[in-house]
């Protein structure tokens, strides 16, 4: 199998706040893992290191054979893996100023050189398959927050990524919009996308992850297929954590 994503002794500070202790951590091809902790545990951090929004201290990190480097990086490799990481964020970050199919087809076309007309069909394909095809020539503003987000998804997309990482990406939709984007996000699992998701939908944990990996401050204290991890927690973190949210 391949592994998309190896850390191995991973730390990583801030000043003096030791915020990911001794993280190892490997992604198959085609795997979807699910991040759950407390607020404040490192979930965040630890995906922003994957496409090395974050530098690290100490440890390795590979991400589809490229070598992130701890402080240094390693630019060729970070330039890399900007192209095949694709990623989500709780806000959705779109282009105020550029329309919905215009958001999606910038990256491909400024980063590798797409044509504009291959960039366009990409665009509504993506589109189309988040359920949005007629929303293309609308501005973010005039979209619902489930919609927005939805956009942000075609978008990362569109670059063909080898990984997707979610950060809380429906953290900040009304409720009734969650659905719709969770609904995306279990297509792409289904459809084989390797991904890293930080999430509090235990539901979405439970359905569609292959392993769930609990965090608390900083360290990786449980990890297993999610009907273990929920059902029959064996860390009393993890158990008091899950006693909380379920
Ligand atoms: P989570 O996503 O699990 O809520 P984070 O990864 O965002 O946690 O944060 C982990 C810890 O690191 C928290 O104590 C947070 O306050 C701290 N932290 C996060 N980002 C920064 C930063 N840029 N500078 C200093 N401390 C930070
Ligand atoms: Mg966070």
């Amino acid at each position: 199998m391949t592994q998309i994503v190896k850390m191995k002794g991973m730390n990583k500070y801030f000043g003096k706040l030791h915020v990911l202790k001794d993280i190892d951590l490997t992604v198959e091809k085609g795997e979807v893992v699910v991040i759950i902790g407390a607020s404040g545990s490192g979930k965040s951090t630890l995906i922003r290191c994957v496409n090395g929004l974050e530098e690290f201290e100490s440890g390795t990190l590979e991400v589809d054979g490229h070598p992130l480097a701890p402080k240094s990086g390693n630019p060729k490799s970070l330039a890399e893996i900007r192209k095949e990481v694709g990623m989500v964020f709780q806000q959705f970050n779109l282009f105020p100023h550029l329309t919905v199919k215009k958001n999606i087809m910038l990256a491909p076309q400024k980063v590798k050189s797409t044509s504009q007309t291959v960039a366009n069909a990409t665009a509504e394909r993506l589109l189309n398959r988040v359920g949005i095809g007629n929303q293309a020539d609308k501005y973010p503003s005039q979209l619902s927050g489930g919609q927005q987000q939805r956009v942000a998804i075609a978008r990362a997309l569109a670059m063909e990524p080898r990984l997707m990482l979610f950060d809380e990406p429906t953290s900040a939709l009304d409720p009734e919009m969650i659905g719709e984007v969770l609904d995306v996000m279990r297509e792409l699992a289904k459809e084989g996308m390797t991904m890293m998701v930080v999430t509090h939908e235990m539901g979405f944990a439970r359905e569609v992850a292959d392993r769930v990996i609990y965090i608390h401050e900083g360290q990786i204290v449980e990890q297993g297929k999610p009907d273990d991890v929920f059902d029959n927690p064996q860390n009393e973190r993890t158990q008091a954590f899950l006693s909380r949210v379920l």
